[in-house]
């Protein structure tokens, strides 16, 4: 079975995008990287305290979802408690498919132990007794050794009927995706594991409400589950103390691109990009690109703007282009990435992700005029506003990010207009 999902996983993945050095040194460890706890004392920390004390101390740390949208994890995790129905369940999102994206992967290699205690805190405060573990098909190397982690848990009674003595019983399966970047999306995601294709549903009703076989479900990034374990330890106002008021904590970042040291950082939020770029070796940057395709490219004048929800959110992708990159290839790279992903389901982002691509060809190869470009911009706010999930309304996030930086950049590939100084893009978009 597990040789089957291997070939069809190589004839998935094969996205042709930069082909950055990743590496998975950890460079800067900080709140939740440096120590890792002790197996079952999250587990021991929160019954001792009790659950619904420990989930104020989770809702005091101010603890956001670490996947990108940043929801508040306690309030989740309540609404999910409060839903009375047969079965609840733990879903930890695995599914890391945004391009620069590896953070998780790395956690899940060498702090798996603190991910799946994290999912069992949320078992006990929401009342499951089954939780998945979905895993990007292309992490599939990771496969036997999560097993094996899982297996040691069962035998150590930290998984299983009865979990420490403490009346919890909990366990994790886990379950491998095809390659398909719309199965992190979290009801794709649930969609998938219930064994249907992975097409997002309708939200609402979110899962916390109607999830996994239509039961209550708290669907959480890895990092937001390592997280809560620690919360559950060292309580809500040691994780409140570090970060911005809005932006609680840490978060841990996976950085590649033109840097001299890409890998995994962890830094309070409120950091500033410049810092993160000195950190890493980057030199003669270009832009960054924070948050994946889906995200926002920042140029070189905004590197004073902080990592933080309030100002620049991510996932955990940074990726850095230095100066002999260029930005209509990048946004070239990343649109035919969306075409490609997009699972088909509604006409906007089917059709129209097709049509950014051809559009977007057209004007970079030289062969647009000034009204394709007005239309190219109509055309992503179409899609934009009319996409049914997450994936087609941020499909034209790198086109519309880079006409509002870089009108230059267009203006400089018309065919029918040859760019001449004083130009005005701005009044033909209009
Ligand atoms: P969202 O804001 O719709 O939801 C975020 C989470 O909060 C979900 O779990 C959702 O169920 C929950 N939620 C929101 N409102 C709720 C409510 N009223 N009641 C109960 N629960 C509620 O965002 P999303 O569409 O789930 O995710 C988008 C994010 O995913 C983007 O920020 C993007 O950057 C990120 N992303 C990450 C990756 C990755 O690999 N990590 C890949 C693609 C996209
Ligand atoms: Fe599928 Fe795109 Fe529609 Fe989302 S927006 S449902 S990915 S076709």
């Amino acid at each position: 079975e597990i040789a089957a999902l291997i070939e069809q996983q190589q004839a998935v993945s094969d996205w042709p995008g930069y082909l950055f050095a990743v590496s998975d040194n950890i460079h800067k460890a900080g709140l939740l990287l440096n120590t890792p706890i002790e197996k079952g004392t999250a587990i021991k920390s929160a019954f001792n305290r009790g659950l619904p004390a420990t989930l104020q101390e989770l809702d005091r740390s101010g603890l956001r979802g670490r996947g990108g949208a940043g929801f508040n994890t306690a309030t989740k995790w309540r609404f999910c408690a409060e839903e009375t129905a047969a079965q609840h369940y733990v879903v930890c999102n695995a599914d890391e498919g945004e391009p620069g994206t590896f953070k998780d992967r790395v956690l899940l290699n060498s702090h798996a132990d603190q991910v799946f205690e994290g999912m069992t805190l949320a078992a006990a405060i929401i009342g499951a007794k089954q939780g998945f573990l979905y895993l990007r098909g292309e992490y599939l190397h990771l496969y036997d050794k999560l097993q094996a982690v899982l297996q040691q848990r069962r035998a150590d009674g930290l998984l299983g009927d009865n979990i420490l003595e403490l009346g919890l019983d909990f366990d994790i399966e886990i379950c491998l995706g095809a390659g398909a970047y719309i199965c992190g999306e979290e009801s794709a995601l649930i969609e998938s594991l219930e064994g249907k294709p992975g097409i997002p549903r309708n939200r609402p009703p979110y899962p916390v409400t109607s999830g996994y076989l239509n039961q209550p479900t708290v669907v959480n990034n890895v990092e937001t589950f390592l997280a809560a374990a620690k919360i559950a330890i060292q309580g809500g106002d040691w994780f409140a103390g570090f970060g911005t008021e809005k932006s609680a904590g840490s978060k841990i970042l996976s950085i590649c691109g033109d840097c001299a040291q890409p890998g995994i950082y962890e830094y309070p939020f409120g950091i500033s990009i410049e810092q993160i770029l000195a950190d890493c070796g980057a030199s003669d940057v270009l832009g960054v690109q924070i948050g994946g395709p889906s995200g926002t490219f920042i140029s070189n004048k905004e590197f004073k703007r902080q990592l933080a929800f309030e100002d620049l959110a991510t996932g955990g992708s940074f990726i850095v282009f230095n100066n002999s990159r260029n930005v209509l290839e990048i946004v070239q790279n990343f649109t035919h990435f969306f075409a490609h992903e997009s699972c088909g389901f509604c006409t906007p982002c089917r059709v129209g992700t097709s049509l950014l691509k051809k559009q977007l060809d057209k004007i970079v190869d030289g062969h647009g005029s000034s009204g394709d470009v007005v239309e190219l911009e109509s055309l992503c706010q179409l899609v934009k506003s009319h996409s049914h999930c997450g994936l087609g309304q941020t499909a034209a996030n790198p086109i519309l990010t880079t006409l509002q930086r870089y009108p230059d950049l267009y203006a400089k590939r018309l065919k029918t207009i040859r760019y001449e100084p004083g130009f005005d893009l701005d009044g033909a978009l209009e």
